[in-house]
């Protein structure tokens, strides 16, 4: 078996963005000549996800303001932010939208469904943050 590591880094202009990193994904993916096995992919902070779905920027939208009705940014607004951060939205946010994905490798691609890319999500953005790419397989 082999495996494979790779760290990609983001550095948002806006606190909070949804970008598309399959290519980057893909990119890993070419580069560690496994062509079955498994694709895991995961935020490496804690106010950051990583998540599956359409690429679609009306969606995207519908996502943060879904986001922001759940759990609005307002520094008075959460217990944690009593410890004198301002991000207990951003920790939130990232839990509903998820830590990490994993995608089957078949013949040396990622098996997606219909539509389906991987998002990096940022919630509490504007300084440089890693995710991992950990590929495993033959
Ligand atoms: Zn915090």
């Amino acid at each position: 078996m082999k495996a494979f590591t790779e760290y990609l880094y983001f550095h948002t202009k806006k606190r909070q963005e949804l970008l598309n990193i399959t290519g980057q994904v893909e990119e890993a993916l070419s580069k560690s000549g496994i062509n079955e096995g498994l694709c895991l992919v995961n935020a490496m902070h804690i106010t950051a996800s990583v998540f599956i779905n359409d690429d679609e920027g009306g969606l995207h939208e519908d996502f943060l303001l879904w986001l922001e009705k759940l759990a609005p940014f307002g520094k008075d607004k959460y217990k944690h932010n009593l410890t004198g951060e301002d991000n207990g939205d951003a920790h939130l946010k990232r839990t509903v939208m998820g830590r990490e994905v994993v995608v089957a490798v078949t013949k040396g691609k990622l098996d997606f469904g219909p539509w389906e890319q991987i998002f990096y999500g940022e919630f509490d953005g504007q300084r440089r943050k890693r995710v991992l790419v950990k590929i495993i397989g033959e």
